[in-house]
């Protein structure tokens, strides 16, 4: 069973203590790892089923076998993603004044990783079982069995080995020499791509703090246990955003980006009622950590965490300053005053967002005797957003369904779809993968030049001129 409760690395080792495995539970939810409720599973298998059957996720390298742990999003997927992306990159860029992009590099100075600390104790602690070979986190089975006296895979007795700690950081070599001193690593996070861009971004864009910077990119993990579909994989992206403020406006600024990064969720759709918050115990942050936070979501398996928010204090840019030598203060030449800003981060997992997005509009109701599946994903996140229904195959019908497809594509990703099936059969297909609006063209549009528009939700169906069509769409769209 899948156990969220890892924290920060450097922040463990900040404190110079081992972590504190006891984490409190989300207000209002489940602990973190508690039994997923009755039928979890099933739930989680008819999502994944779905995803795989309809384009949304795939094995990575499938016809090999698979990779453990990585996944490819196929075409529903990466519509979907991207448009989680856009909607995280709108409302923190494009819809603000004080923030701004960042596009870093993966591959990163090993230097970085040194000051950041993640070299040094970006790790978990792993044991082995002799009996079996599983190899699982010490921590985990602590929490889960009370010791180590057990193996959870196959139940022999003292057969785990002492715990080691295992870094996380994926190693690879710049250049053709495999040597110690070309030794880099795949990020293992975006944070610390804004960190070392600090002065560049201040100082090309002549920001005053407070501002953000915020950059969306993959970060890789070497993680011991991953699992539960792409909940924990060793490839995922990051939506990261940090805040970078006078030292004193902290505290204010980690309260409003708290609640906003809440709402952001609940305006794309996730129910409230399946979201949590997890502050973190004072002994559980880092020394220099003010306060952490994280947003727990209700998924089939447990409540985890979906994502962080914590008020850093000024400890990144200092620790760069200290490794680079290189001043990382601010001149306020208003006030006269120089200083380090403090830093509010928020950080989140785009891959997270989606499958908390996706197993929320999950839904199967009984249309007609028969049960339905469909997706009730925001407008906004769906990957399709119109159908192009023809009634039948016949040249003049489709004729004028290629035309009503011209039509509508400015909205958005479109299909168009006039293989064999009943009418009522292709509107199944589209509400399993969520697409908000049919438009059906059948004989009656060649007289009228009016379509008919079915709603996936309510599965009403109004006419509608084709003239009218876009504009009509669009607002229903933005609606
Ligand atoms: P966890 O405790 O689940 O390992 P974390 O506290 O180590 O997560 P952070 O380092 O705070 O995670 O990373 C920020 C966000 O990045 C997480 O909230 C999550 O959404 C995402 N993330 C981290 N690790 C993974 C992973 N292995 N797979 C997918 N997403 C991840």
């Amino acid at each position: 069973m899948e156990r969220v409760e890892r924290k920060d690395k450097t922040r463990d080792i900040a404190r110079d203590k081992p972590r504190d495995p006891s984490r409190q539970p989300p207000t209002g939810a489940p602990a973190a790892g508690s039994e997923p409720p009755a039928g979890a599973g099933d739930r989680m298998r008819d999502l994944i089923s779905l995803c795989k059957r309809r384009g949304f996720l795939f094995p990575s390298s499938e016809l090999y076998g698979g990779l453990n742990a990585c996944w490819d999003y196929g075409p529903l997927g990466v519509e979907l993603k991207n448009n989680v992306k856009s909607a995280w990159w709108d409302a923190l860029v494009r819809q603000r004044d004080d923030v701004v992009g960042l596009d870093a590099a993966i591959l990163m100075a090993r230097r970085v990783w040194q000051a950041s600390g993640h070299e040094a104790v970006f790790t978990d602690p792993m044991v082995d079982c002799t009996a079996c070979q599983g190899r699982f986190r010490a921590d985990h089975v602590t929490e889960e069995l009370g010791s180590l006296e057990v193996c959870p895979n196959c139940g022999a007795r003292g057969t785990l080995t002492e715990p080691r700690q295992f870094n996380l950081m994926f190693k690879t070599y710049m250049g053709p020499v495999e040597e110690d001193a070309a030794l880099i690593y795949l990020r293992p996070e975006t944070a610390q791509g804004i960190y070392v861009n600090f002065q560049n971004v201040q100082q090309s864009m002549r920001l005053r703090p407070p501002f953000g910077i915020a950059q969306i990119g993959k970060a890789f993990r070497n993680e011991i246990s991953p699992g539960n579909f792409t909940y924990r994989t060793r490839e995922f992206e990051q939506m990261e955003m940090q805040y970078f403020v006078e030292p004193g406006e902290n505290e204010r600024w980690f309260d409003y980006w708290r609640e906003r990064r809440w709402q952001w969720y609940v305006d794309l759709g996730l129910h409230p009622e399946h979201l949590a918050w997890h502050e973190h115990a004072e002994d559980e942050r880092a020394h220099y950590a003010r306060a952490a936070v994280d947003i727990y979501y209700q998924f089939p398996f447990g409540a985890h965490e979906m994502e962080g928010i914590h008020d850093r204090t000024d400890f990144d840019l200092k620790r760069h300053q200290e490794y680079s030598n290189k001043d990382q203060s601010y001149y306020d030449d208003a006030t006269k005053r120089r200083y380090i800003p403090y830093v509010v981060e928020t950080s989140a997992g785009a891959d997270r967002a989606t499958l908390a997005f996706l197993c929320d509009a999950y839904d199967e109701d009984v249309v007609e005797g028969d049960t339905r599946v469909v997706l009730r994903l925001s407008k906004r996140l769906a990957p399709v957003k119109v159908a192009i229904l023809p009634l039948s195959k016949k040249p003049e019908l489709a004729a004028v369904a290629r035309e009503v497809r011209e039509v509508v594509r400015p909205l958005g990703t479109t299909q168009y779809d006039e293989t064999g099936g009943s009418i009522g059969k292709r509107y199944r297909r589209q509400d399993e993968i969520g697409t908000p609006y049919c438009v059906t063209v059948d004989f009656q549009s060649l007289e009228d030049r009016q379509v008919t528009i079915r709603e996936r939700d309510s599965m009403r169906q109004r006419r509608v001129p084709i003239a009218e069509l876009r504009a009509t769409l669009a607002a229903d769209l933005a609606s």
